[in-house]
């Protein structure tokens, strides 16, 4: 594991504000989460860094994910069923599904962040919400390591609102988001 000593979050929070974080590591796979939380538990969240301001330096192993990759499970004439890795960054993911006529999230174009933590907040604008489309979101148990599955209706979305703020904040990272988007034109 490549935990780093001393490292600048300036990069990593979108106010660029220069905190330093004692110890620090990006993971790029849920293997290597998983063997990092069999040891390590006192630890700091990082993924687009836009929802946080931060104010001093941070004591906590800060674990910045940034596991990448979109997956198409499966498709019909109507609709296409998609896997995407908790970092990706949202706003380039609507792009890439415009591009492919995917239709569902446009109007959520430019929310900062990145695709894992969508479901959190229930990110919305101009009318939609982003749990419209969810179909699943998978997650570790900091606890026990075990990946976790979270149906549309386990994550009890709520207006800006889900499970992930409330019942099990702070248990759980999550590592995918799945959607299902229309290739039908809707308008
Ligand atoms: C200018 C601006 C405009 C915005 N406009 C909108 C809008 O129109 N609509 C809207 O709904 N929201 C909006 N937001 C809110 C924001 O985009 C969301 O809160 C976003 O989803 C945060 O994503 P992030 O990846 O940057 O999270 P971060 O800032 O990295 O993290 C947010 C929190 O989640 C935790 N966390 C990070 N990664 C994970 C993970 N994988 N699993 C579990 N916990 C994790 C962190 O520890 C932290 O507590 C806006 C924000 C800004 C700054």
């Amino acid at each position: 594991m490549n935990i780093q000593q001393n490292i600048s979050l300036k990069k990593y929070n979108t106010f660029g504000i220069s905190v330093n974080a004692k110890r620090f590591i990006s993971v790029n796979s849920v293997y290597q989460l998983q063997q990092l939380l069999k040891i390590e538990k006192d630890i700091f969240l990082i993924s687009g860094g836009s929802n946080m301001l931060l104010t001093k330096d941070i004591e906590k192993l800060v674990i910045h994910i940034d596991i990448k990759g979109i997956s198409i499970d499966r498709e019909n004439e109507n609709d296409v069923y998609l896997t995407v890795n908790a970092g990706e960054n949202w706003h380039e993911f609507v792009l890439w599904c415009v591009s492919n006529n995917y239709g569902g999230i446009e109007n959520l174009s430019l929310i900062p962040g990145n695709v894992g933590t969508c479901p959190i907040q229930n990110i919305g604008a101009y009318g939609v919400e982003v749990k419209d489309t969810i179909t699943k979101v998978e997650a570790i148990d900091i606890e026990n390591q075990k990946l976790v599955s979270f149906s549309n209706i386990e994550c009890n979305f709520g207006y800006r609102n889900s499970i992930f703020k409330n019942e099990v904040k702070g248990k759980y990272i999550i590592t995918s988001v799945s959607f299902r988007l229309t290739k039908k034109n809707i308008n």
